[in-house]
């Protein structure tokens, strides 16, 4: 590295702090304090990145372009490579799976069903444990190694789980990972015992175990990797920095993610945000979160603000009702009290973006819409394709607009959801107004089952010309 860009990104990595969002406090605290929320007021944290020690720094992207094509393990990495934005100098103990660096696809079946001329779709999935976890992951860990951590802990919808467990086998800690018994996808579970994680599978939701992590928060010798962990969001930020690269640094007018627990849209919020502070970008996308029917207390709390609430810089509420028994069989997304809903909806504020809602069957059908593209995500992601094509009906993405859905994870990560929806047994249970069960079939509109086909040629051709 030159030293003309070295030295800066020192100073970063060694004066970035961690500070409270909340206006009214704005605590200032040293960035290796192992502390998860403000100490004085129990609000979220956030590292501040002195970027105006960078302002003066040119060539940033061709440096970051550049290190694409380099063998060193940190060059390697799609995190590590925008190293001069992470609160680290170069001395720390880099943890990384070679994460990041993933793709952007044209989707053009996608973009026909959402009402589009066109469609790009940053596949997350594409990382080392095959979730968009891994860029958070990286610097949690690293950041676990350089607090002398033993243990890292997570609760989990699977992907974290996951994600969490690998990073901590290549940083030789132990991993402990807290999952709602019975509600997890096999395929995530599968790869937390791979990773040699101790596994706890507790009786209760998705919340019921962040409360509990909460709770174990103050034992010295673990480290919370949950997305509240503000060292997450810091890698997360650079898919960002990568799929601005990738657009040839032409921001796109939209870019729409799934919400669950809300890091992704708070990291990518942040990651543009500095790019535009740092005046390598004009504007901002707008940000759009699309959350499941049964399990959207953001997407509700943002359809009752006023006019005046929905301004760019209005003061965020205090306070979230959560969904006591959240309901989707996009698991991924399955939270009710979602821990960084403030940061969210600050980045959707911002930029002018939407929260709205998709339903199972909307959900089913653009994960099938978006397979034909011969892209596979897991159900959670495919909100994304499914909330554009309900934007763009209500005008709120033009037709012509440039749009990029980010999707979070591969389609392998639950088999059992894409079997059903394609041989047209995918069921749901749903409750009523007054609160009692109702299953309901999800139909495969899109569906494509296997069909027996007597063995010879014939017949296979004649299966052939039936289908075309
Ligand atoms: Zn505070």
């Amino acid at each position: 590295m030159s030293d003309a860009i070295a030295k800066p990104a020192q100073k970063v990595g060694t004066t970035a702090v961690q500070r409270c969002i909340v206006p009214a406090c704005a605590a200032q605290f040293g960035i290796r304090e192992q502390i998860y929320v403000c100490p004085r007021c129990g609000g979220p944290l956030e590292i501040e990145i002195p970027l105006e020690l960078l302002k003066s720094v040119s060539g940033l992207h061709e440096r970051w372009q550049a290190r694409a094509a380099s063998h060193e393990p940190r060059d390697r990495s799609g995190v590590w490579r925008f190293r001069e934005l992470l609160p680290f100098d170069d001395t720390a103990p880099v943890v990384t799976l070679f994460e990041g660096n993933t793709p952007l696809y044209d989707a053009p079946r996608s973009a026909k069903y959402a009402g589009l001329t066109a469609l790009q779709l940053k596949h997350q999935g594409c990382n080392p444990t095959a979730s968009f976890k891994d860029t958070g992951m990286t610097t949690a860990v690293t950041q676990a190694k350089l607090l002398g951590a033993r243990t890292v802990v997570c609760a989990s919808t699977g992907n974290t789980a996951a994600s969490l467990a690998a990073y901590a086998a290549r940083a030789q800690l132990q991993c402990a990972i807290l999952l709602p018994q019975g509600q997890i996808s096999p395929a995530k579970l599968a790869q937390s015992m791979d990773y040699g994680a101790v596994v706890c599978e507790i009786a209760g939701n998705f919340d019921d175990c962040m409360r509990l992590i909460s709770e174990l928060a103050d034992v010295p010798s673990i480290y919370i990797a949950n997305s509240i962990n503000p060292f997450r969001i810091e890698g997360q930020k650079t898919v960002a920095f990568e799929l601005l690269e990738q657009c040839g640094w032409r921001v796109p007018d939209h870019v729409v993610v799934p919400g669950g627990n809300m890091g992704n849209s708070s990291a990518l919020g942040k990651g543009f945000d500095e790019m535009l502070r740092l005046g390598l970008i004009d504007r901002l996308p707008k940000i759009s979160i699309i959350q499941a029917e049964g399990s959207a207390p953001l997407a509700h709390l943002f359809a009752g603000l006023k006019p005046s609430e929905l301004a760019a810089d209005a003061a965020l509420p205090d306070d979230i009702a959560p969904v006591t028994h959240p309901r989707t069989l996009a698991t991924a997304i399955k939270i009710g009290a979602p821990v960084s809903w403030k940061k969210a909806l600050r980045a959707v504020l911002r930029t002018h973006g939407s929260i709205i809602t998709v339903s199972e069957q909307e959900i089913a059908d653009a994960k099938a819409i978006i397979g034909r593209d011969g892209v596979g995500c897991e159900p959670a992601s495919a909100t994304t394709v499914a909330g554009i094509r309900k934007l763009t009906a209500a005008s709120k993405i033009h037709a012509s607009e440039s749009v990029v859905g980010v999707l979070t994870g591969h389609v392998l990560k639950d088999p059992d959801y894409v079997s059903h929806y394609h041989r047209g047994t995918l069921s749901f249970e749903s409750v009523t107004a007054e609160g009692t069960p109702k299953p309901v079939q999800i139909s495969g509109a899109f569906r494509n089952a296997p069909e027996k086909v007597a063995a010879n040629k014939e017949a296979i051709l004649k299966s052939l010309e039936s289908r075309r």
